[in-house]
């Protein structure tokens, strides 16, 4: 609290995306140029609600964000609950939420929850939901009940687990899911939960960070060119995304087969929802033959959060537990 306004501190930091983003010159498309101070200026509610410390920490689009850059945020982020804020929100663009989420999501050692949002429609067109997001992501993260979950997005009054939400539409602007739905809603301006929190595990700092982790996807009658020279080409990991409940065909299985003793291989599912099988199916290139061979299938883990996740095991030497961090 601030002794003087008896608010609540709070901090938040931009990162760029369409909640950034306006039309400068007309028929050029819309550009991420609107600080963390401009982007607040359109939701004047906040101010009422906390003691806001804000900074922009980038002017990106979300497809050209990094996982070094993730660090800098996060240690922003640390170093602003470590002052006392209460908690912190990010707004960022939604390409990449879902990833940068739960990279956040496995480091973040707080009660205090992290919210991240962002907004399908520039400041500029008509009915852009960055401000009721932005306003959203703000009563997510002074409530009560959102401490202890980790990292959490808010998109279009729903509030997502970052290791379970996804992308699922390009445009629309009800565009994020989640497996099991979502942990709540914010119904006017009061988050209500039907999840209870779940018991999370946090990773330490990575030590390592040169390392690459390759995310290839199968397909009808594929080759195995790409896949032989992941290894060739120094990737430290593997990421499937295959085919169903996590399979791949019977040339592609010979190949994982070859490389499970030089490096980690998660299988998961191209499909979008549901988890992969473990003891279903007996052809090869199916888990059963994957499993003997030494590849992890990747249970409820969607093919790019298992990629964010082998990274983090790699940098902090915890690859050998990667069978403990994917949930069934
Ligand atoms: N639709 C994306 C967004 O919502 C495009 C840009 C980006 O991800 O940075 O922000």
């Amino acid at each position: 609290m601030n002794e003087q306004t008896s608010l609540p501190r709070l901090a938040i930091g931009s990162l760029g995306g369409t909640v950034s983003m306006q039309a400068s010159t007309l028929g050029c498309g819309v550009r991420p140029t609107l600080g963390c101070d401009a982007q607040l200026a359109q939701v004047p509610q906040l101010r009422e609600l906390a003691d806001l410390e804000v900074a922009t920490l980038g002017l990106l689009p979300s497809a050209s964000m990094g996982f070094a850059a993730l660090l800098d945020v996060l240690a922003w982020a640390r170093a602003e609950v470590e002052r006392g804020a209460q908690a912190v929100i990010l707004t960022q663009g939604t390409d990449s939420l879902e990833e940068t989420a739960y990279f956040l999501h496995l480091l973040w050692p707080f009660d205090a929850p992290l919210v991240m949002t962002g907004a399908m429609r520039a400041a500029n067109q008509p009915g852009n939901d960055g401000p009721a997001n932005l306003l959203a992501a703000a009563q997510v993260a002074l409530a009560q009940d959102s401490r202890g979950r980790g990292v959490l997005v808010v998109m279009n009054d729903q509030v997502h687990c970052a290791a379970r939400v996804r992308k699922t539409a390009s445009l629309a602007m009800a565009a994020f899911r989640s497996g099991c739905g979502p942990l709540g809603d914010v119904v006017e301006g009061v988050v209500v939960y039907r999840q209870a929190p779940a018991r999370r595990k946090v990773l330490p700092l990575p030590h390592c960070t040169e390392h690459r982790v390759a995310l290839l996807e199968v397909c009808l009658d594929a080759d195995t060119a790409l896949l032989q020279a992941v290894a060739t080409l120094g990737y430290e990991g593997l990421v499937i995304a295959g085919f169903g409940a996590g399979h791949v065909s019977g040339g592609w299985s010979e190949v994982l087969g070859q490389l499970v003793p030089a490096l980690p291989v998660i299988v998961a599912t191209r499909t979008g929802s549901g988890p992969t099988a473990s003891a279903s199916y007996g052809f090869a290139g199916a888990e059963i033959d994957l499993q003997a061979k030494g590849v992890q299938m990747a249970g409820q883990l969607c093919p790019r959060k298992c990629r964010i996740l082998l990274w983090l095991l790699i940098g902090t030497g915890r690859q050998q537990q990667l069978h403990s961090w994917l949930p069934c």
